[in-house]
């Protein structure tokens, strides 16, 4: 049994314990989302101090406790001493968590957190599996989470029993290279020992990593789809007739835009051709140095566009009659990925 799980993660696991995945039943039921939850993702700044700003007048104003999950243990303990600082923790009610710590100590804050001693625990994205929090109000992710299904798992936490909880999440693109050294193992790393030894399974489980962490930047950098729709909708098992996505939130940040501008639907077949065809003429130029980046820049014939790529024939094409801003040109590449029509890697350089 479990709380959260995607048909992909089920087929894992059921292909882990050796059985045929078309065999297997699975009775499930999507319950994430009858708890009153708020998503929201902010544009990470560049200090710790200028990102925590907000976080703590959150953290002061909620009645529960609340998560700060971060990527590195160097993160973890410098929100942790900022938080005290700025909390007046004379008490020890902050905490941190990863798997680091001392097993003695580590123990201790786990008591300490189960009897509700300690309000804020910062920890690395993995802490809290498995464990039922009803009253953390505030979850924050300092730096975003490796796939959408360990946030969809992470949120599942919080807020439970019907309870209101909110979910902010820092992104930054500059974190996505945090994150892909951590799952290929260059950083502090869950990969197993079997993994790592084989080069050819690593590849693929590599190449599937950064899927997941394409997946994690399009969720981020979606403007004006409710977050939970979209997080429901990733859940969704079509094969079982489970409804498409659910009705708006009206409350994340997506629906909260949404709410404030005129929307206009524009057709983007002719802007998505082009940026193919960027894509293409970067990739008989110079094979495999691109970055989305320069895609994007060539694109929307930036100021910032790489000299080299300046001389290039599709640099001095008119560009489209639909001018694209870079957010846009961004979205636009990232679905375009999603949908497997742009293979990309995500070693940004
Ligand atoms: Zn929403």
């Amino acid at each position: 049994m479990t709380a959260t799980l995607t048909r992909d993660d089920a087929r894992d696991i059921v292909t882990k314990i050796g059985l045929d995945f078309s065999h297997v039943e699975i009775i499930h039921d999507i319950t994430f989302k009858q708890n009153e939850l708020v998503y929201e993702v902010i544009k990470k700044k560049t200090s710790i101090e200028e990102n925590l700003q907000g976080i703590i007048t959150q953290i002061k104003s909620i009645s529960g406790r609340a998560i700060v999950y971060c990527a590195t243990q160097k993160d973890c303990y410098e929100i942790a001493d900022l938080l005290r600082i700025k909390l007046e923790d004379i008490d020890g009610k902050v905490g941190v968590y990863h798997r680091g710590v001392p097993t003695g100590e580590k123990k201790c804050t786990v008591e300490k957190w189960k009897k509700q001693h300690i309000k804020v625990m910062v920890a690395i994205n993995d802490f809290g599996l498995g464990i039922n929090i009803p009253d953390v109000r505030l979850v924050v992710y300092y730096t975003m989470s490796q796939n959408l299904s360990n946030y969809i798992q992470e949120t599942g936490k919080a807020g439970r029993n019907g309870s209101t909880a909110k979910y902010i999440l820092l992104y930054a693109r500059r974190d996505v290279r945090i994150l892909y050294n951590i799952v290929a193992g260059k950083r502090e790393s869950s990969l197993n020992d079997v993994v790592m030894e084989n080069e050819e399974i690593r590849q693929v489980y590599l190449r599937e990593c950064q899927k997941k962490i394409w997946e994690m930047i399009f969720f981020c950098e979606t403007k004006f789809e409710c977050r939970q729709s979209a997080l429901t909708h990733y859940q969704n098992w079509k094969e079982n007739n489970i409804p498409p996505s659910e009705p708006s939130c009206e409350r994340c940040d997506a629906c909260q835009l949404r709410a404030k501008e005129t929307l206009i639907t524009r057709d983007m077949k002719m802007s998505a051709l082009r940026l193919l065809k960027v894509v293409e003429a970067l990739k008989e130029f110079e094979s495999d140095a691109i970055t989305a980046k320069d895609v994007v820049d060539v694109f929307c014939k930036s100021k910032n566009t790489k000299l080299k790529y300046k001389e290039l024939e599709i640099y001095q094409e008119e560009r489209d009659t639909v001018k694209l801003t870079i957010d846009e040109a961004n979205r636009l590449f990232n679905d375009l990925v999603i949908r497997g029509m742009v293979l990309t890697d995500i070693i940004l350089r």
